[in-house]
């Protein structure tokens, strides 16, 4: 029989679920991509996500011809509406079966379900498979058959499940030769960027390798430093978290060589080894609360209060709240580590972990403004965005999610900024205009004595803004505004 691989968040050509079951089960196999006119029609012309794609995607045909030892193999990509064109394609080629890795969120997951009718009717299968995670939807449950909705015991469900069975590999080459050649109409290059309807973003600019290649790069280098991960992840101006988030999102990275590494280590009692993979667990954890509880968000990516009390919470509206997330998503607040995380954001599309907590705290506490505004603009911005971990994330921040934190515990972004950028090196980098201020007022500028002010060359309302709220006043009032749920906390 022949089949149809369906490349979508899982562009490798080793250690794929999908690509080996494909290559196992058919004498030959075709392979796919589809820049899905739904998804990439609403976004800006400029997106370093879609350069992230389409650069890996060149990567990716290389791989599958080389892996086939035949020039006439590799990856036939498409710019359509996902929806037809698979069925169209798959009816084209002739294939029985078509073959892709399990997607999690309600929009994909529509859109497969249209996909699996469409191929019936032309009596075609679409086979999916678990190849994001190490463990998805009600693999891990409580003693009592139910889904968890805390971290700690979920980790150590987890991690008493996670064994060499769940943690192994793949062996897709040792099946390449089922790589079927293209065929002849189907042999054009990956589309450009224009082609797409799309313009260069700053991606090449950025120290983000891309592709299988980047990932392993980025790995290889973050391996001889993994041991200290505990005592560096919480610093944003030092280098140490992973920075694989993007090419865990696109499969450029195969989950389970990363938690196996991890896994192997934090069993010889390496701390650092064993920091890490529970922030590999995380992902999972918010995996499975995507699926578990699908009432967090709806089909057009809207986010809902995993605790349904927090629902009734009235934000900030009008024309200041406005104005005010104006200012949150430009990086002018006048708090220097949220206006440099959010210069960060924007400029690289990634933010320190540490960060993310600190914005999206100040945004729902110090501004009051809704949670899902600030997670909107994290979708649009974050070239890992993934719905599950930062609908997570920012329900964390906002305390109406999971195992979040309570709503009284309140980040201070000045404490914050003080212990996590302790000399502003991470302020500096993004904002240089404060260089002149002494270490004790950087983190609040506005403290600065009129001296201070002068010996900096700095002027506040012009080189810098005020800030836009005061911390204090802001906390009392978020805790009246969260008194609604007071006892559902
Ligand atoms: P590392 O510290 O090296 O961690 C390794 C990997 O573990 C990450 O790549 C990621 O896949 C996973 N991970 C780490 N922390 C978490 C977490 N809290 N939840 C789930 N997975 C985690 N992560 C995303 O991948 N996409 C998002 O859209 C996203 N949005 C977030 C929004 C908010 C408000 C917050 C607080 C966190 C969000 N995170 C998100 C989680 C986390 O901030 C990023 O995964 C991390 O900063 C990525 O950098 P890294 O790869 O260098 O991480």
């Amino acid at each position: 029989p022949a089949g149809l691989m369906w490349f979508r968040r899982d562009l490798r050509s080793h250690d794929n679920a999908a690509l080996f079951r494909a290559l196992k089960a058919c004498r030959q196999v075709h392979c796919v991509f589809v820049f899905d006119t739904g998804i990439l029609d609403a976004l800006p012309r400029q997106d370093r996500r879609v350069e992230f794609i389409r650069e890996s995607l060149v990567e990716l045909d290389a791989a599958l011809r080389a892996a086939a030892q035949d020039q006439g193999a590799g990856l036939i990509v498409r710019h359509a509406a996902a929806r037809q064109e698979i069925p169209r394609l798959a009816r084209e080629l002739g294939v029985q079966a078509v073959f892709a890795n399990h997607d999690y969120e309600p929009q994909a997951l529509a859109r497969d379900a249209a996909v699996r009718g469409a191929l019936a009717d032309a009596g075609i299968a679409l086979h999916t498979y678990k190849d994001q995670a190490i463990f998805e939807r009600s693999e891990v449950l409580t003693q009592a058959g139910k889904p968890y909705a805390v971290f700690t015991p979920y980790k150590n469900a987890w991690l008493a499940k996670a064994d060499a069975f769940f943690l192994s590999s793949y062996p897709v080459q040792a099946y390449a030769a089922a790589l079927a050649p293209r065929p002849t109409p189907h042999r054009q290059p990956v589309p450009a960027l224009a082609q797409l309807g799309f313009e260069r973003s700053n991606l090449s600019e950025l120290p983000l390798p891309v592709g299988m290649s980047g990932g392993r790069a980025l790995f290889e280098e973050f391996r001889g430093r993994m041991g200290g991960y505990h005592q560096s992840r919480d610093f944003p101006a030092v280098r140490g978290p992973s920075y694989l988030s993007v090419h865990l999102r696109f499969g450029t990275v195969s989950i389970r060589e990363l938690a196996r590494t991890a896994h192997g280590l934090a069993q010889d009692g390496d701390a650092g080894a064993t920091t890490w993979l529970s922030e590999l667990i995380w992902r999972d954890f918010y995996f499975q609360v995507l699926a578990n509880f699908p009432h967090v968000v709806d089909e057009s990516g809207q986010g809902h209060s995993f605790r349904r009390e927090y629902d009734a919470i009235a934000f900030e509206r009008g024309a200041h709240a406005d104005e005010l997330f104006a200012a949150w998503c430009e990086g002018r607040t006048g708090y220097p580590l949220v206006d440099a995380a959010m210069l960060q954001l924007n400029q690289t599309g990634y933010m320190h972990n540490r960060l993310r907590m600190v914005t999206a705290s100040f945004l729902c506490k110090d501004l009051g403004i809704a949670w899902q505004r600030g997670e909107r603009y994290f979708a649009l911005q974050l070239n890992d965005y993934d719905l599950s971990a930062n609908n997570g994330g920012w329900q964390w921040a906002s305390s109406s999610g999971c195992d979040a934190q309570p709503y009284f515990r309140i980040f201070n972004p000045v404490s914050q900024s003080r212990k996590f950028d302790p000399e502003g090196r991470f302020i500096l980098k993004y904002l240089p205009q404060l260089a002149g201020l002494p270490e004790a007022v950087l983190h609040a500028p506005w403290t600065a004595s009129p001296v201070e002010l002068a010996a900096a060359g700095l002027a506040l309302g012009r080189d810098y803004p005020a800030p836009v709220v005061d911390h204090e006043a802001a906390r009392e009032q978020t805790l009246r505004r969260y008194a609604v749920v007071k006892k559902g906390a």
